[in-house]
C-alpha cells in the first residue's frame, strides 16, 4: 500500500524547473532510495514531502492527507534528518536528546534510554555535539529526528562525508529503523543505494528517469552493475 503518492509534480523556482511532472508511489515500510547528479531535484523532492517548500502544481498524498489542505497532521508523521546536521552543537549528546524528547513530550526516560542503546551512543553522552566525530554527529541527528516516532522519515545524503566504517555502521542503524518507520533517503552513493534500499527513483534535470529495485534496473538497461545501469539511463538523457 502507498503511503506517499505524488502525481504530476512539478516545481519551478523563477524561471528554474528544478521538478518536472514526477509522478511516484512509495509504499509503507519501504526503504526508498532517490537518485540522481547534482542538480537532479532531489532535495527539492524531500523539501516539498516535507513540507519545507511548496509545489508549484501536482498533488501530494501522504498517508491519506493533501500536503496542501492536511499540512498539520503531515506534520505529526513525518521527521527529516537533514544534509547539515540538526543538532545543538553547544549541549552534550544527553543535553540534545533530552532537549528533543521534552518538545514532542514523550516518555523522556524511556526513549532517551532506547535511542542511546540502537545508536550506541554510551561513550559520548556528555561530549558537546560540537565535539563529535563525522560519525556520531550524524547518529545522534538522526536520533533526534526519530524522537517523535514518525511514520516516515526523509535522510538526506546522511553519510555524507563519512569514513567507510562509520558509513556502515550508520547502514546498520537505517536497517533497523526501517522496522518501524518508512524511510526516504537520498544519496550519491550507489553502494549506499544498493545496500539498503528495495526501490529506487533515479531523476535527472527534475525528471524521472525510472522506478524500480536494483535487480529490475538492471535487467532493463541490460547491465551488468547498479553503477552501469545508472550511467546508460543517465546518458540515454543527455542525447534526448
Ligand atoms: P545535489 O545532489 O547537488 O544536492 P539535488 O539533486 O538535490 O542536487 P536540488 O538541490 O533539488 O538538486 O536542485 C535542483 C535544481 O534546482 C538545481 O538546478 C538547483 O540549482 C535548483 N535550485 C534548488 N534550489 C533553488 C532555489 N532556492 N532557487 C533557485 N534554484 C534552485
Amino acid at each position: 500500500m502507498s503511503i506517499i503518492s505524488i502525481e504530476n509534480l512539478t516545481k519551478c523556482y523563477k524561471t528554474k524547473k528544478a521538478l518536472s511532472d514526477v509522478s511516484l508511489q512509495i509504499n509503507e515500510g519501504e526503504l526508498f532510495g532517490l537518485l540522481g547528479v547534482n542538480g537532479a531535484g532531489k532535495t527539492t523532492l524531500i523539501k516539498i514531502l516535507c513540507l519545507l517548500s511548496k509545489k508549484t502544481s501536482g498533488s501530494v498524498v501522504i498517508n491519506g492527507f493533501d500536503i496542501e489542505r492536511d499540512a498539520e497532521k503531515i506534520k505529526e508523521i513525518i521527521a527529516v534528518s537533514p544534509q547539515e546536521t540538526a543538532i545543538a552543537n553547544n549541549l552534550t549528546v544527553k543535553e540534545n536528546l533530552e532537549f528533543f524528547a521534552n518538545i514532542y513530550s514523550k516518555n523522556n526516560s524511556e526513549i532517551i534510554n532506547e535511542l542511546i542503546n540502537d545508536f550506541d551512543l554510551s561513550s559520548v553522552l556528555s561530549q558537546k555535539a560540537k565535539t563529535l566525530s563525522g560519525g556520531y554527529k550524524r547518529r545522534l541527528s538522526i536520533a533526534v529526528a526519530i524522537i517523535s516516532k514518525p511514520k516516515i522519515l526523509f535522510l538526506d545524503e546522511p553519510t555524507l562525508g563519512l569514513d567507510v566504517f562509520s558509513r556502515r555502521e550508520l547502514w546498520q542503524i537505517i536497517k533497523k529503523l526501517q522496522k518501524s518507520t518508512t524511510i526516504i533517503l537520498t544519496s550519491h552513493y550507489l553502494e549506499e543505494i544498493e545496500n539498503l534500499c528495495q526501490r529506487v527513483a533515479i531523476l535527472s534535470k527534475g525528471k524521472l528517469v525510472k522506478v524500480g529495485s536494483i535487480q529490475e534496473i538492471k535487467e532493463a538497461t541490460g547491465a551488468n552493475t547498479f553503477e552501469d545501469a545508472f550511467i546508460k539511463l543517465l546518458s540515454e538523457g543527455e542525447n534526448e
